[in-house]
C-alpha cells in the first residue's frame, strides 16, 4: 500500500531526519527502499554511484542520456519494475535520493537515532554533511576477492568484476583478449560480457574440479532460474568456442610493461601442481582474476555488529528472520549477510526495508513464509557453490618472496612471510604493523584476504577479517571534513 508523505524530511538544524535510511541502491538497497516507503515512512537513500543499480544491474550512463538495452544483464525487468517503484517513491518525496554521496561514519549513541556523516563519492557536494534516521539499512554489497599471483600487478590485469563493471558501464572493452581465471561462476558471465563486447576469451581456468556440486545436484536443482542462465554460458562458450578449463590455475602472468600472456597448470585438490600440465597461453592483453566476493562490512563494524565466517572463507554478519543485525535498529540485506546473488538481495532487501519501515512507524513486521522458503533455497545453492567453487589450496605456495601482496604499499610475499616468522606477526593487524601491508589508499580491501591467510599460513581466521574490515573511515574524504566535524 502507498502511504501519503511528507514530501520534505524533518530538519534538525543542517541535519535532515528520517525515519529509516538506505545505504546502497544496488538490488538489496532499492528493494528495501520501496518496501520501506509502501509502510509509510520517510526514506533517505545513499549511494556513492551515480545511478541506481549497484553491482549487478550497473548499466550505462543515464545522465550522459545513453540508452540501456540491458542485453549484459540477468534480471534486467525486474530492475525496471524496482526502479519504476523507487522513481515514484523520489517523485513523490517519500524517499529522498542521495547519488554520488558516501556515508564514511556511522554513530549511535544510546536512544539517540542513528547519524550517518555523508561526503562526495565525486562530483560537488549534496549540501547535505550528516543525516539521522530511527532505522538504518545497510546493503552496501561486496566487492571481489584477490588473491595474488606472480605478475598481478602488470598492467592489463583486472579483477573479473573490474572488467565486467567495466563493459557494463561504458559498454567497452579494457583490451581485445583476455583469459579469465579464479573460480566460480561468476567467472562464466565475464567471459560471456566479453565477447558480447566483441572481444574475445583465449581460456577461463576454473580452479575446482567441479566434482564438489556432485553431492548437491539437488540445491541447484532448488533455484532452477540458475540452471537456466548456465546452461546460456554452455551456449555462448560452444558459439565462442571458449576453452573451459577445470582444475586449472594461473600460475604467472606474463609482459614487461602490459600484460601478454600467462602460465597455467592443473591442480590437484590438495594444491600441488600436475607434473607435466604447465602451459603458456600468448597473444593476450588482458586478464581478469576473481575468487569470489569480499562484503564490504566496515560501516556495520563501525556499529560492533557481531560477525562470523562463513562457508566460503568470507566475513559475514548474520541476521535473524527479520534482517535484524545485532545491533538494535540495524538491518542488514544483501551481500554483508552472505554472498548469495542479486536474487537473494532482492528477497532480503524488501523484508529489511518493509521490517525497518514498519518498526519506525511503531509497528512490527515479518518476512513471509514464502519468502523464507525463497531465501532458504537461494542460500542452499549459495552454500552448493562455496563448496564447489572454494579458494584453492596451495595458492600461497605459488607466490615467489617477489611477489606483491599489498599492491598500495608495495610489500612483497617475502616481506610478509619473513615478518610472520622473524617477529611472529600472526595476524593482518599485527602485519599491517609490522610490513605496512593494508595501509595504504584501499586499506587493505584488495590484500586484507590475503594478508590473513598468509599471517595464519592457512585460511584466513576470523580475528584477522575481522581486524581487516574494520576502518573508521569507510570512505575516502578531505581532511576538512574531519577537522569541521561536529561533536
Ligand atoms: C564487480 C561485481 C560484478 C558482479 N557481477 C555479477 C554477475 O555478473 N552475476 C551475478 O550473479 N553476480 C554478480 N555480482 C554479485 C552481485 O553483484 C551481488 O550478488 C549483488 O549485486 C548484491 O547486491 P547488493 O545490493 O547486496 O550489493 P551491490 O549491488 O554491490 O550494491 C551496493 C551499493 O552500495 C553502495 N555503497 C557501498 N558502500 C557505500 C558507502 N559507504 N556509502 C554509500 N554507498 C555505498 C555502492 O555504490 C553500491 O551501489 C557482482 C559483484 C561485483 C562486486
Amino acid at each position: 500500500m502507498n502511504a501519503k508523505h511528507d514530501s520534505q524530511p524533518r530538519e534538525t538544524g543542517t541535519r535532515p531526519s528520517f525515519d529509516v535510511a538506505i545505504v546502497g541502491a544496488g538490488p538489496a538497497g532499492l528493494a528495501a527502499a520501496g518496501a520501506a516507503a509502501s509502510e509509510g515512512a520517510r526514506v533517505v537513500v545513499i549511494d556513492a554511484a551515480d545511478q541506481p543499480g549497484g553491482q549487478y544491474w550497473r548499466h550505462r550512463s543515464e545522465s550522459a542520456g545513453v540508452p540501456e538495452d540491458g542485453k549484459l544483464h540477468h534480471g534486467w525487468n525486474e530492475y525496471l519494475d524496482l526502479r519504476r517503484t523507487f522513481d515514484e517513491h523520489v517523485a513523490s518525496g517519500a524517499i529522498h535520493y542521495l547519488p554520488r554521496t558516501s556515508v564514511w561514519m556511522l554513530r549511535k549513541r544510546a536512544d539517540e537515532d542513528f547519524l550517518l556523516e555523508l561526503t562526495p563519492s565525486w562530483g560537488p557536494p549534496s549540501g547535505i554533511r550528516s543525516v539521522t534516521a530511527t532505522r538504518l539499512v545497510l546493503a552496501t554489497g561486496g566487492y571481489d576477492r584477490q588473491i595474488p599471483v606472480p605478475g598481478w600487478d602488470l598492467p592489463g590485469v583486472m579483477a573479473a568484476g573490474g572488467i565486467q563493471g567495466f563493459v557494463k558501464q561504458n559498454g567497452t572493452l579494457p583490451g581485445k583478449r583476455f583469459v579469465v581465471g579464479g573460480t566460480g561462476p561468476f567467472l562464466l558471465p565475464v567471459a560471456a560480457n566479453i565477447v558480447a563486447a566483441g572481444g574475445s576469451v583465449a581460456a577461463v581456468c576454473e580452479s575446482s574440479n567441479l566434482m564438489g556440486w556432485l553431492p548437491r545436484a539437488h540445491r541447484a536443482a532448488g533455484v532452477p532460474a540458475k540452471g537456466v542462465e548456465g546452461a546460456g554460458y554452455v551456449w555462448e562458450f560452444l558459439k565462442h568456442r571458449i576453452p573451459y578449463r577445470t582444475s586449472t590455475v594461473i600460475t604467472e602472468i606474463l609482459g614487461d610493461d602490459h600484460v601478454t600472456g600467462v602460465r597455467t597448470a592443473k591442480v590437484r585438490p590438495t594444491g600441488e601442481i600436475v607434473a607435466g600440465s604447465e602451459r603458456e597461453i600468448t597473444g593476450i592483453d588482458g586478464v581478469g582474476l576473481g575468487w569470489g566476493f569480499t562484503p564490504q562490512l566496515e560501516l556495520p563494524l563501525q556499529l560492533g555488529v557481531s560477525t562470523r565466517v562463513d562457508v566460503d572463507g568470507s566475513l559475514i554478519a548474520p541476521v535473524d528472520d527479520a534482517q535484524h543485525s545485532s545491533v538494535a535498529g540495524l538491518l542488514l540485506a544483501g551481500e554483508l549477510t552472505g554472498v548469495g546473488g542479486a536474487a537473494l538481495a532482492v528477497i532480503e532487501g524488501r523484508i529489511a526495508g518493509r521490517v525497518a519501515g514498519a518498526e519506525s512507524q511503531g509497528r512490527s513486521a515479518v518476512a513471509s513464509a514464502r519468502e523464507l522458503r525463497e531465501i532458504g533455497r537461494q542460500r542452499r545453492f549459495a552454500e552448493a557453490m562455496h563448496l564447489a567453487h572454494p579458494v584453492p589450496q596451495g595458492w600461497q605456495d605459488r607466490l615467489t618472496p617477489e611477489t606483491t601482496v599489498c599492491r598500495c604499499e608495495e610489500v612483497t610475499a617475502g616481506e610478509i612471510c619473513a615478518s610472520r616468522e622473524t617477529l611472529a606477526s600472526e595476524d593482518q593487524r599485527a602485519l599491517k604493523g609490522t610490513t605496512r601491508a593494508g595501509m595504504g589508499w584501499c586499506q587493505g580491501r584488495v590484500c586484507g584476504f590475503a594478508v590473513s591467510g598468509l599471517a595464519s599460513n592457512d585460511v584466513a581466521d576470523h580475528t584477522s577479517l575481522a581486524n581487516a574490515a574494520k576502518r573508521p573511515i569507510a570512505q575516502p574524504l578531505p581532511l576538512s571534513q574531519l577537522a569541521n566535524l561536529e561533536n
